[in-house]
Protein backbone atom coordinates (compact mmCIF):
# COMPACT_ATOMS: atom_id res chain seq x y z
CA UNK A 1 0.00 0.00 0.00
CA UNK A 2 1.12 3.46 -0.67
CA UNK A 3 1.49 6.53 1.37
CA UNK A 4 -1.23 8.05 -0.95
CA UNK A 5 -3.49 4.72 -0.64
CA UNK A 6 -2.65 4.39 3.59
CA UNK A 7 -3.90 8.70 3.56
CA UNK A 8 -6.90 8.18 1.17
CA UNK A 9 -8.04 5.47 3.57
CA UNK A 10 -7.75 7.96 6.31
CA UNK A 11 -8.95 10.53 4.50
CA UNK A 12 -12.52 8.44 3.98
CA UNK A 13 -12.65 8.15 7.67
CA UNK A 14 -12.66 11.36 8.36
CA UNK A 15 -15.14 12.48 6.01
CA UNK A 16 -17.62 9.58 7.44
CA UNK A 17 -16.83 11.18 11.09
CA UNK A 18 -17.14 14.55 9.41
CA UNK A 19 -20.92 13.40 8.25
CA UNK A 20 -21.94 11.99 11.40
CA UNK A 21 -20.87 15.02 12.88
CA UNK A 22 -22.34 17.64 10.64
CA UNK A 23 -25.58 15.21 10.94
CA UNK A 24 -25.50 16.44 14.71
CA UNK A 25 -24.78 19.71 14.33
CA UNK A 26 -27.14 20.41 12.01
CA UNK A 27 -29.96 19.36 14.43
CA UNK A 28 -28.24 20.89 17.68
CA UNK A 29 -28.37 23.79 15.54
CA UNK A 30 -32.43 23.49 14.70
CA UNK A 31 -32.71 23.05 18.70
CA UNK A 32 -31.03 26.24 19.29
CA UNK A 33 -33.17 28.12 16.91
CA UNK A 34 -36.41 26.53 18.51
CA UNK A 35 -34.67 27.42 22.26
CA UNK A 36 -33.84 30.83 20.86
CA UNK A 37 -37.48 31.60 19.33
CA UNK A 38 -39.03 30.09 22.52
CA UNK A 39 -37.13 32.74 24.82
CA UNK A 40 -37.73 35.57 22.74
CA UNK A 41 -41.40 34.57 23.06
CA UNK A 42 -41.26 34.40 26.62
CA UNK A 43 -39.70 37.60 26.68
CA UNK A 44 -42.44 39.27 24.80
CA UNK A 45 -45.01 37.99 27.04
CA UNK A 46 -43.03 39.25 30.11
CA UNK A 47 -43.08 42.48 28.48
CA UNK A 48 -46.59 42.84 27.41
CA UNK A 49 -47.91 41.54 31.35
CA UNK A 50 -45.92 44.18 32.69
CA UNK A 51 -47.55 47.19 30.47
CA UNK A 52 -51.04 45.35 31.03
CA UNK A 53 -50.20 45.63 34.89
CA UNK A 54 -49.40 49.08 34.74
CA UNK A 55 -52.10 49.72 32.29
CA UNK A 56 -54.66 48.11 35.05
CA UNK A 57 -53.16 50.51 37.86
CA UNK A 58 -53.65 52.99 35.84
CA UNK A 59 -57.27 52.68 34.92
CA UNK A 60 -57.61 51.77 38.57
CA UNK A 61 -56.19 54.78 39.81
CA UNK A 62 -58.64 56.79 37.37
CA UNK A 63 -61.66 55.30 38.47
CA UNK A 64 -60.54 56.44 42.38
CA UNK A 65 -60.48 59.71 41.00
CA UNK A 66 -63.95 59.44 39.07
CA UNK A 67 -65.28 58.19 42.87
CA UNK A 68 -64.26 61.15 44.55
CA UNK A 69 -65.00 62.95 42.00
CA UNK A 70 -68.76 61.76 42.11
CA UNK A 71 -69.03 62.71 45.98
CA UNK A 72 -67.74 65.94 45.30
CA UNK A 73 -70.34 66.72 42.74
CA UNK A 74 -72.73 64.89 45.15
CA UNK A 75 -71.99 67.79 47.95
CA UNK A 76 -71.96 70.53 45.35
CA UNK A 77 -75.77 69.50 44.60
CA UNK A 78 -75.87 70.03 48.52
CA UNK A 79 -74.77 73.32 48.85
CA UNK A 80 -77.29 74.11 45.63
CA UNK A 81 -80.14 73.66 47.34
CA UNK A 82 -78.84 75.23 50.24
CA UNK A 83 -77.77 77.93 48.86
CA UNK A 84 -78.94 81.45 50.65
CA UNK A 85 -79.04 83.82 47.84
CA UNK A 86 -78.60 83.73 43.64
CA UNK A 87 -75.08 84.59 43.98
CA UNK A 88 -73.98 81.64 46.16
CA UNK A 89 -76.44 79.49 43.96
CA UNK A 90 -74.51 80.73 40.96
CA UNK A 91 -71.01 80.61 42.63
CA UNK A 92 -71.90 76.80 43.63
CA UNK A 93 -73.26 75.98 40.06
CA UNK A 94 -70.04 76.96 38.36
CA UNK A 95 -67.72 74.34 40.57
CA UNK A 96 -70.34 71.76 39.71
CA UNK A 97 -70.07 72.19 36.19
CA UNK A 98 -66.06 72.46 36.08
CA UNK A 99 -65.87 69.58 38.39
CA UNK A 100 -68.52 67.33 35.74
CA UNK A 101 -66.21 68.38 33.35
CA UNK A 102 -63.28 66.70 35.54
CA UNK A 103 -64.98 64.06 36.03
CA UNK A 104 -66.22 63.45 32.34
CA UNK A 105 -62.35 63.52 31.33
CA UNK A 106 -61.32 61.21 33.78
CA UNK A 107 -63.80 58.38 33.40
CA UNK A 108 -63.01 58.69 29.14
CA UNK A 109 -59.43 58.34 30.39
CA UNK A 110 -60.23 55.42 32.54
CA UNK A 111 -62.30 53.55 30.16
CA UNK A 112 -59.23 54.20 27.22
CA UNK A 113 -57.08 52.44 30.01
CA UNK A 114 -59.14 49.33 30.57
CA UNK A 115 -59.61 49.38 26.79
CA UNK A 116 -55.79 48.95 26.15
CA UNK A 117 -56.22 46.41 28.97
CA UNK A 118 -57.97 44.25 27.03
CA UNK A 119 -55.88 45.13 23.97
CA UNK A 120 -52.62 43.59 25.69
CA UNK A 121 -54.32 40.64 27.10
CA UNK A 122 -55.07 39.79 23.38
CA UNK A 123 -51.56 40.16 22.34
CA UNK A 124 -50.95 37.97 25.56
CA UNK A 125 -53.44 35.11 24.39
CA UNK A 126 -51.94 35.49 20.86
CA UNK A 127 -48.24 35.06 22.38
CA UNK A 128 -48.98 32.27 24.66
CA UNK A 129 -50.38 30.54 21.52
CA UNK A 130 -47.73 31.08 19.49
CA UNK A 131 -45.54 29.48 22.53
CA UNK A 132 -47.70 26.69 22.46
CA UNK A 133 -46.93 25.66 19.13
CA UNK A 134 -43.34 26.95 19.30
CA UNK A 135 -42.90 24.42 22.53
CA UNK A 136 -44.20 21.30 20.07
CA UNK A 137 -41.69 21.95 17.48
CA UNK A 138 -39.17 22.78 20.17
CA UNK A 139 -40.00 19.23 21.78
CA UNK A 140 -39.76 17.34 18.29
CA UNK A 141 -36.47 19.02 17.69
CA UNK A 142 -35.25 17.92 21.20
CA UNK A 143 -35.91 14.54 20.58
CA UNK A 144 -34.62 14.73 17.14
CA UNK A 145 -31.33 15.81 18.72
CA UNK A 146 -31.17 12.71 20.77
CA UNK A 147 -32.19 9.76 18.61
CA UNK A 148 -29.06 11.73 16.42
CA UNK A 149 -26.67 11.32 18.98
CA UNK A 150 -27.88 7.74 20.14
CA UNK A 151 -27.62 6.83 16.28
CA UNK A 152 -23.88 7.70 15.99
CA UNK A 153 -22.29 7.34 19.36
CA UNK A 154 -21.63 3.86 18.69
CA UNK A 155 -20.75 4.56 15.16
CA UNK A 156 -18.53 7.44 16.07
CA UNK A 157 -16.77 5.15 18.37
CA UNK A 158 -16.39 2.44 15.77
CA UNK A 159 -14.92 5.13 13.08
CA UNK A 160 -12.43 6.65 15.79
CA UNK A 161 -10.88 3.63 16.60
CA UNK A 162 -10.74 2.59 12.78
CA UNK A 163 -8.97 6.52 12.54
CA UNK A 164 -6.59 5.10 14.88
CA UNK A 165 -5.21 2.05 13.05
CA UNK A 166 -5.41 3.60 9.75
CA UNK A 167 -3.63 6.58 11.26
CA UNK A 168 -0.79 4.26 12.53
CA UNK A 169 -0.06 3.61 9.03
CA UNK A 170 0.78 6.11 8.00
CA UNK A 171 4.84 7.48 8.36
CA UNK A 172 5.09 10.73 10.85
CA UNK A 173 5.96 13.42 8.44
CA UNK A 174 2.82 12.48 6.19
CA UNK A 175 0.51 12.56 8.60
CA UNK A 176 1.51 15.91 9.76
CA UNK A 177 1.15 16.91 6.29
CA UNK A 178 -2.12 15.42 6.22
CA UNK A 179 -3.79 17.42 9.45
CA UNK A 180 -2.00 20.56 8.80
CA UNK A 181 -4.23 20.57 5.05
CA UNK A 182 -6.83 19.35 6.95
CA UNK A 183 -6.92 22.15 9.48
CA UNK A 184 -6.62 24.42 6.33
CA UNK A 185 -9.50 23.41 4.30
CA UNK A 186 -11.97 22.15 6.11
CA UNK A 187 -10.96 18.51 6.64
CA UNK A 188 -10.37 18.36 2.70
CA UNK A 189 -6.92 17.41 3.13
CA UNK A 190 -6.97 15.31 -0.30
CA UNK A 191 -8.40 16.07 -3.87
CA UNK A 192 -9.00 13.70 -6.47
CA UNK A 193 -7.51 14.16 -9.99
CA UNK A 194 -10.39 14.66 -12.71
CA UNK A 195 -9.12 13.96 -16.38
CA UNK A 196 -10.38 16.51 -18.50
CA UNK A 197 -9.28 15.34 -21.90
CA UNK A 198 -7.39 11.74 -22.63
CA UNK A 199 -5.91 12.47 -25.70
CA UNK A 200 -4.10 16.00 -24.93
CA UNK A 201 -3.81 14.19 -21.20
CA UNK A 202 -5.18 17.28 -19.61
CA UNK A 203 -5.91 16.68 -15.80
CA UNK A 204 -7.15 18.71 -12.71
CA UNK A 205 -7.34 18.55 -8.88
CA UNK A 206 -11.19 17.78 -7.95
CA UNK A 207 -11.04 20.01 -5.35
CA UNK A 208 -9.45 23.67 -6.74
CA UNK A 209 -10.08 22.73 -10.70
CA UNK A 210 -6.88 24.07 -11.50
CA UNK A 211 -5.04 22.30 -14.16
CA UNK A 212 -2.14 19.20 -13.11
CA UNK A 213 0.59 18.65 -15.13
CA UNK A 214 1.09 14.79 -16.35
CA UNK A 215 4.24 14.87 -14.72
CA UNK A 216 2.48 14.99 -10.87
CA UNK A 217 -0.13 12.67 -12.11
CA UNK A 218 2.84 10.14 -12.91
CA UNK A 219 4.27 10.45 -9.54
CA UNK A 220 0.67 9.64 -8.46
CA UNK A 221 0.89 6.68 -10.81
CA UNK A 222 4.10 5.45 -9.96
CA UNK A 223 2.68 5.44 -6.07
CA UNK A 224 6.31 6.55 -5.15
CA UNK A 225 5.67 9.44 -2.84
CA UNK A 226 2.25 11.92 -2.32
CA UNK A 227 1.97 14.07 -4.90
CA UNK A 228 0.08 17.65 -4.15
CA UNK A 229 -1.98 19.73 -6.19
CA UNK A 230 0.50 22.55 -7.36
CA UNK A 231 -2.46 25.33 -6.80
CA UNK A 232 -4.48 24.30 -3.76
CA UNK A 233 -1.41 21.85 -2.29
CA UNK A 234 -4.30 19.21 -1.23
CA UNK A 235 -2.83 15.53 -1.29
CA UNK A 236 -3.62 14.18 -5.09
CA UNK A 237 -5.28 10.58 -5.24
CA UNK A 238 -6.26 8.97 -8.35
CA UNK A 239 -9.92 7.33 -8.59
CA UNK A 240 -9.72 3.35 -9.38
CA UNK A 241 -11.70 3.65 -12.41
CA UNK A 242 -8.65 5.74 -13.65
CA UNK A 243 -5.87 4.28 -12.31
CA UNK A 244 -7.64 1.10 -14.15
CA UNK A 245 -7.81 2.76 -17.30
CA UNK A 246 -4.15 3.55 -16.88
CA UNK A 247 -3.33 0.13 -15.91
CA UNK A 248 -5.17 -1.04 -19.42
CA UNK A 249 -3.59 1.63 -21.64
CA UNK A 250 -0.22 0.39 -20.36
CA UNK A 251 -1.06 -3.36 -20.68
CA UNK A 252 -2.24 -2.36 -23.99
CA UNK A 253 1.29 -0.88 -24.71
CA UNK A 254 3.40 -3.32 -23.95
ZN1 LIG B 1 -6.18 21.82 -5.97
Amino acid sequence: MSITDKLLSLYRIDQQIQGLTTRVNAARRYYEAQQRQLTELEARRSAAQTQARQLSATAANLETDVKGLDQRIEELRKRMNEAQSAKEYKAVLTELNTVKADRERLETEAIESLGKVDAMNAQISDIEAEMEQRRKVHDVAAQQLDTEKGEIASRLEELKSKRAQAAAAVPAEAMSEFEQLARRNEGEAMAEIIEEDRRRQEYCCGACNMTVPVEVVSVLLSRATIANCPSCRRILFMPEELREEFDRRFAGRS
